[in-house]
């Protein structure tokens, strides 16, 4: 099998999507399952709508077209608001989007017109984490220009929190949510179909025995794929936080000098050169690099510490491990490494279910 490559345990994945998915219907919550870290590869999309999940989401346009061109029975959701250069495409590819812009909401519903097909929004609400969102005082003029727009039909609204600045889910955040969305239903005279209340950072809250009230969604992309919360990275009890696993080749073996020498100026990434102590180490070179991994969110074997890394090279202290050239390393990943190395083409993707590999050599980039 070739190296460096992404092992992809599709079992694990369906055991947590399966088990969030029935914590939280028992909670009257619906999971869309967010593919983006995995660029919407079909095998993975299909094993979380096995799983329970009742729609697909997504951020690029590219992932969703990825998905339609699956063919599978879901329903696909663009969870980042449209580029205007992009209406006609989420359009012909996205059942929903993700909106917070009239000019946006207008040019998708001229592209819908043109051919002639309804396009659903759900319109994202800024509840402080100062990520999108339209503020909440905005709302009642943006619903009365929405109202306008031939061929568009709002689906619900949603809010994202604990992305940019950290704010946490909470009682008071996801009651404003609760109120926001009887208010757009007063106004609209229709009941709103998704209250999707945010991400793998609500869990914590669904869960918790709050009310959750008018919330009926969740988008969950990192807690079904590694297992997590987001709050705090915590495992969840229960779930599978090595679904995916980095394997990587040994090119050089050597003990050498743990101290630089020549004259220290700056390394290839404009960053100081990594302190290391007096003496000799016993470093391997691996090949793989910054262009294929965040090498600060690999996990290494016990034993074996990752001194740092440039485009193509990984250097770690392999301590009394001894590598050997040709060796393969395995290393656990979290959400930022998986999601550059999912993105390398120089990572091979291999897929296990039941103990039967599903080599997928190249999942294509477009
Ligand atoms: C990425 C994303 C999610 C999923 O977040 P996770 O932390 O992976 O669960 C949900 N909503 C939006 C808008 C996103 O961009």
């Amino acid at each position: 099998m070739r190296t460096p490559r992404l092992e992809i345990d599709l079992d694990k994945i369906y055991f947590n999507t399966q088990t969030l998915v029935k914590r939280l219907a028992a909670r009257g919550i619906s999971v869309m399952g967010v593919t983006k870290a995995v660029l919407g590869a079909p095998e993975i999309a299909s094993v979380l709508l096995k799983a329970g999940v009742s729609s697909l989401g997504d951020s690029r346009v590219e992932n969703i077209k990825t998905l339609s061109r699956a063919k599978l029975d879901a329903q696909k959701i663009l969870i980042r608001t449209p580029m205007l250069s992009q209406v006609d495409e989420v359009v012909a590819n996205a059942d929903i989007s993700f909106n917070t812009e009239i000019e946006v909401i207008n040019a998708l519903s001229a592209a819908s017109l043109r051919v002639d097909k309804t396009h659903g929004i759900v319109l994202v609400i800024e509840l402080g984490d100062l990520r999108e969102g339209i503020m909440p005082n905005d709302l009642g003029s943006i619903l009365t220009k929405i109202r306008r727009c031939k061929n568009i039909t709002i689906q619900g609204i949603a809010t994202n929190l604990a992305c940019l600045s950290g704010v946490a889910p909470d009682a008071t955040n996801m009651a404003e949510l609760s109120q926001l969305a009887n208010s757009v239903e007063a106004t609209l005279g229709s009941r709103l179909r998704i209250v999707s209340g945010g991400n793998s950072a609500n869990l914590q809250w669904a869960l918790g025995g709050a009310n959750i009230g008018r919330i009926n969604n969740l988008r969950l992309g990192e807690s079904l794929l590694l297992g997590r919360e987001t709050l705090h990275r915590k495992a969840i009890t229960g779930l599978h936080i090595d679904a995916f696993t980095l394997i990587a080749e040994v090119i050089e073996s050597k003990t050498k000098p743990s101290q630089p020498w020549g004259v220290i100026a700056q390394t290839a990434f404009g960053e100081k050169p990594p302190s290391t102590s007096a003496g000799h180490q016993s470093q391997a070179l691996i090949a793989i690099g910054r262009q294929d991994v965040d090498h600060s969110g690999l996990y290494p074997p016990p034993g074996i510490e990752i001194l740092g890394a440039s485009s193509d090279h990984l250097l770690v202290d392999s301590g009394d491990s001894s590598l050997a050239v040709g060796d393969k390393v395995k290393f656990n990943v979290n959400y930022s490494a998986l999601v550059r190395a999912m993105t390398s083409p120089f990572v091979h993707k291999v897929m296990k279910q039941k103990s039967t590999p599903i080599d997928k050599p190249s999942l294509s980039i477009k």
